[in-house]
């Protein structure tokens, strides 16, 4: 039996996971090897069950690698990253179109986006950022039933020759060791977001 060299395991149980495929091979640079995720999952039965970002909601949350949580919305690392700390935010709810979310939802998922770049600046410091939402697939979407919205962050040279001559991209820290650092972040990083003022009444001028 030869150890594993990488997270492979998580990816053979990708099915299992959030992310979004798109071709690019990963090469884990760290020399440390970690299991992301676990066996025997309950199926719960639940719409949308077989969808991993409903799934991943429910699970615990280095499990599912969530690395923060709001009411309605959550953020959870991207299994096929872009760049390390690439974190996709999404609604609980099991909803594809953005029309279809909620005003409460829309707040709260750009708030969510928010204290995402906030943990990710004080646990990376990225120079910039793309945020950005794939709605069909046609536009790109690897699952298209479930919406989210990607936040990667990106540094100056992050790009490479790699995804270019071989599809593949250079990730310097593993998944787990991502969420942990990330999830440590997030609650200074909520502290720091302004309360959303809910007005009942008439619109203030
Ligand atoms: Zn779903």
């Amino acid at each position: 039996m030869s150890e594993d060299p990488g997270p492979g395991p998580a990816l053979d149980r990708a099915g299992e996971l959030a992310g979004e495929p798109d071709g690019f091979q990963r090469l884990w640079t760290p020399h440390r090897m970690a299991y992301i995720g676990g066996e025997n999952k309950p199926a719960d039965g639940a719409p949308g069950s077989g969808c991993p970002f409903c799934r991943a909601a429910t699970l615990p949350d280095d499990e599912g690698l969530v690395v923060g949580r709001g009411p309605l919305t959550y953020a959870l690392l991207n299994l096929y990253p872009y760049n390390s700390g690439h974190v996709l935010v999404c609604p609980y709810r099991h909803v594809a179109d953005y029309t279809d979310l909620t005003p409460d939802e829309v707040a709260e998922l750009g708030t969510t986006t928010r204290v995402a770049m906030r943990a990710l600046r004080a646990a990376y410091a990225p120079q910039g950022f793309n945020l950005g939402i794939n709605l069909g697939d046609v536009a790109g979407a690897g699952i298209a039933a479930h919406l989210h919205q990607h936040v990667v962050p990106r540094w100056r040279g992050d790009a490479n020759f790699l995804p270019i001559v071989a599809r593949t991209r250079a990730l310097p820290e593993i998944l787990a060791d991502t969420r942990s650092r990330l999830a440590a972040a997030w609650a200074r990083a909520a502290a720091d977001e302004p309360a959303v003022q809910h007005d009942e009444g008439s619109p203030a001028c």
